[in-house]
């Protein structure tokens, strides 16, 4: 029997239609500045989102890093939700690369407000400029932590309207940004409007194998460019990788959607069964369970393969490596295991 894996995004596999039609002559050293596909990607994606310029990163981590980075100086303040990747999984990062100071907040439902910012901003000492200062606003969408959710489009304009009168930048952290903008049914160029940098992954659902890009200003991006070559992160024939990029994106929206839908079925088939930690409206299915460790211990060997995110929730993904049969699949497994407490 088939594994059914739910672990993430980035679990996804080629298809030999992904290597089709890619052009050798175009393969070049992007260190020269001298391959096609490389541009040609980066254009693409600077132009879906309505900005200046974009750079082919080797991971969403080095792209979150390097676009942190150049919005900042040593000692400046990040204002960020202590969910969000870059203080979840990326602190030290921040801190240790940057000299960023984090000063993160709990939000109420996930989504970091104008009002939580102003608290942030108004709980620390702002005599002077001789102290930190706040500088940059993170923000993430779809939000992994949360259950996939998606940053509401007002917010982003209300923290783009604070980061105006308190001279600071917005950055997005769009790893997974498509699906966000599928399920609002907004175009990305509308959706990132007001935000002045952000990421986006390849390598979760669009399917690639290998890739982020750091999209906004073309001032911010020439910057990124010398930090990314700093951090080692230039590298020379990544065409290759590009031009696979580029055929994942011909139908990505299709894929997207559909990932999106699945997550639909399975939040439905778990909460019969238990409770989800948020309402599901991505690709991201994130359910209570009362030892995370145990149940995805017990769903794996019944084949299905799932993350303690933690030690009481536990992480569902769908993508390209899913079907409905499979969740059809999942429930059955579901109406046998839901008896059991030490599970759900
Ligand atoms: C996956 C992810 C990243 C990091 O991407 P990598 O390519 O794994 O380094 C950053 N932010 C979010 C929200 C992610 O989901």
């Amino acid at each position: 029997m088939d594994l059914i894996d739910l672990r993430s995004d980035t679990l996804t596999r080629l298809q030999p239609k992904d290597l089709l039609n890619i052009n050798y002559d175009y393969i070049s050293d992007d260190c020269y500045d001298e391959d096609r596909y490389v541009k040609m990607l980066e254009f693409k994606i600077a132009d879906l989102f309505g900005k200046e310029s974009a750079l082919f990163m080797p991971s969403g981590t080095m792209s979150n890093q390097i676009g942190l980075n150049v919005l900042s100086n040593p000692g400046d303040e990040l204002i960020t939700e202590a969910g969000y990747h870059v203080c979840f999984f990326e602190s030290s990062q921040t801190s240790a690369l940057s000299g960023l100071v984090i000063n993160n907040v709990r939000s109420k439902h996930g989504i970091l407000t104008t009002e939580d910012v102003l608290n942030a901003i108004n709980n620390k000492a702002r005599w002077s400029d001789l102290y930190a200062t706040p500088k940059i606003i993170s923000i993430e969408s779809s939000i992994n932590t949360y259950g996939g959710l998606v940053f509401p489009l007002d917010e982003i304009c209300h923290l783009k309207m604070l980061c105006n009168k308190k001279n600071m930048h917005l950055f997005l952290d769009g790893a997974r940004v498509l699906n966000a903008c599928i399920a609002i049914g907004i175009s990305p160029d509308k959706y990132t409007e007001h935000v002045d940098i952000l990421n986006i992954c390849l390598s979760k659902g669009i399917g690639a194998p290998f890739g982020s890009l750091l999209v906004g200003r073309k001032t911010d991006i020439d910057k990124a460019k010398k930090v990314r070559k700093w951090y080692g992160g230039a590298l020379h024939q990544s065409g290759l990788m590009a031009a696979i990029a580029l055929n994942k994106l011909k139908d990505y929206s299709a894929r997207l959607e559909n990932d999106n839908m699945n997550a639909q079925y399975l939040g439905a088939i778990c909460s019969q069964y238990c409770q989800l930690t948020h309402p599901v409206e991505t690709n991201i299915v994130m359910i209570k369970s009362r030892n995370a460790d145990n149940l995805v211990r017990k769903l794996k060997t019944y084949g299905v393969l799932a993350t303690a995110w933690t030690s009481n929730t536990v992480r569902f993904v769908t993508s390209s490596n899913i079907n409905k049969e499979m969740l059809t699949r999942l429930k059955s497994i579901f109406e046998k295991i839901h008896k059991y407490k030490e599970f759900i």
